[in-house]
């Protein structure tokens, strides 16, 4: 019904003013240009205390050294197994790698269900069910008999001393399987396998999606250095100097750096910058206190957060007549997909989604009410592609400061459901990153797939290396 009204509504005064009290009450969530400045500089001093030997112990931000120090050069072939866990989904792949001329990469790829009783049991539970997967993914490829190498992408934090070692330091987002954080996944998920019985695989690399991500890209395009995530969680990673890496022995190349960005602000570096909004979330997540900057951005949280807003406003009497519903005062019923369509420019489209988003929460909306909503999903995307720019802003300045250019050329290789489907998240990422570092020249590569095939492309890399060392 509203829909034949929204468009002449759209250029009304009334729709200003609704902009403008949403604006007013959201101030706090409004970041200026000298706020992301200044989030930019803090993390750049997080950065150097994460590589610090004496500072890295107590520093929120890990930086963590992921033992890849190259990227294919394009001799690689063969087929390898690949497991992505920690993403929107689980999945098993095969990917083949063939060498005739150009190199060449096929994959075949399953998704298989993970219950949260699985995400939030044992963690004996969640590896028997990893293997079990496996199993099936190599029963249907006609497969079970060969013993084929296998890279895990592990989207978590971890401790990594070689490349098929990573110890889980702690779960994040939706995951809390007991038994498992400061354990080493490559063992558990060889204790899982032999306990079967049925097949044998050789465990090679673990990898984060960051890195994954990064190592796909680099394939397409060299001047690739830095892996960025906006999804479930959100993260980054890039290429360090070793004598930077004070955790790492020798000074020679360059190693890529797991940074962790979710964790900064979990010593309170960010408390002037976080809302009751943000507060509120964090009280309520399956790990309080931290990954407080992941909680800030990331695709877990953003539908939250604009619900906790709107339940928020419509208490204050500034939307829904002052009225809320079960469904809107209840966890989790507000997805971020909503936000996507929500923000949706053409043809007021986002409206008439806002419309039917509120009347699935049971509401009776206004059009003020859809304005006032995607008033609030602009605010909170915006904010969160703000907070990434600055803290991208400072890994483009580290980077530059280590090669000593005046000019810094760089592509970052990017993954992640809400980099890819939020309409505007994109746009406004790149364009505040070319502000905050204007003498940077940034190429921002969506990759394709980085955490299945970045997996075994770094398993190919160890393999041809392990080949070339034993002839
Ligand atoms: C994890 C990271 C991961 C990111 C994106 C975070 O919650 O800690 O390891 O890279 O999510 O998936
Ligand atoms: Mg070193």
């Amino acid at each position: 019904m509203i829909a034949s009204h929204l468009l002449a509504y759209y250029f009304t005064e009334l729709h200003h003013d609704k902009v403008q009290q949403v604006d007013k009450f959201l101030y706090h969530l409004r970041l200026s240009d000298e706020n992301l400045i200044d989030v930019s500089e803090r993390f750049r001093r997080e950065m150097d205390k994460g590589l610090g030997r004496d500072s890295n112990p107590t520093a929120a931000v890990k930086m963590l050294p992921t033992f890849v120090r190259s990227t294919p050069d394009g001799t690689e072939k063969g087929d390898f197994l690949a497991l992505d866990l920690g993403g929107t989904n689980f999945r098993v792949l095969l990917v083949k790698v063939s060498d005739n001329g150009k190199q060449k990469v096929e994959m075949e790829n399953q998704i298989y269900a993970i219950t949260e009783e699985l995400m939030r049991g044992s963690g004996e539970e969640l590896f028997d069910h990893i293997a079990e997967c496996l199993a099936n993914f190599l029963e249907k490829l006609g497969i079970k008999n060969q013993k084929l190498p296998l890279g895990f992408t592990f989207s978590f934090p971890c401790q990594q001393t070689k490349l098929d070692e990573s110890i889980l330091v702690s779960w994040t987002k939706g995951f809390k399987s007991h038994g498992v954080e400061g354990r080493d996944v490559v063992s558990l998920l060889r204790k899982a396998i032999i306990k079967r019985g049925d097949f044998d695989i050789d465990i090679v690399s673990v990898i984060n999606d960051t890195v994954g991500t990064m190592m796909t890209c680099g394939y397409d395009d060299h001047h690739c250095e830095i892996g960025l995530i906006v999804g479930t969680g959100t993260n980054a990673c890039y290429m360090e100097e070793m004598r930077h890496l004070e955790l790492v022995e020798g000074d020679e190349g360059r190693m890529c750096v797991n940074m962790e960005w979710g964790a900064f602000g979990d010593d309170g570096a960010l408390d002037d910058l976080r809302t009751d909004f943000d507060q509120e979330i964090d009280a309520g997540s399956l790990n309080p206190g931290k990954q407080l900057f992941e909680k800030m951005i990331s695709g877990m949280y953003m539908g939250e957060l604009v619900r906790l807003i709107l339940v928020k406003m419509a208490k204050e009497d500034m939307v829904f007549q002052g009225h809320t519903t079960p469904d809107l005062v209840t966890n989790g019923q507000l997805q971020t997909s909503f936000v996507s369509a929500i923000e949706n420019d053409k043809d007021q489209e986002g409206l008439v989604s806002a419309e039917k988003m509120l009347r699935g929460l049971g509401l009776d909306p206004s059009v003020e009410d859809c304005v006032a909503t995607r008033r609030v999903c602009q605010v909170v995307s915006t904010r969160a592609a703000h907070l990434c720019a600055a803290t991208l802003a400072a890994v483009l300045r580290q980077i530059r400061d280590n090669k000593a250019a005046e000019r810094l050329r760089t592509t970052i290789g990017v993954d992640g459901s809400v980099y890819k489907n939020h309409p505007q998240f994109a746009r406004r990422l790149h364009k505040m990153v070319r502000r905050l570092v204007p003498d940077c020249d940034v190429r921002f590569l969506r990759s394709e797939d980085g955490s299945g095939k970045g997996a075994a492309m770094v398993t190919a890399v160890a393999f041809r290396l392990a080949i070339q060392h034993a002839e």
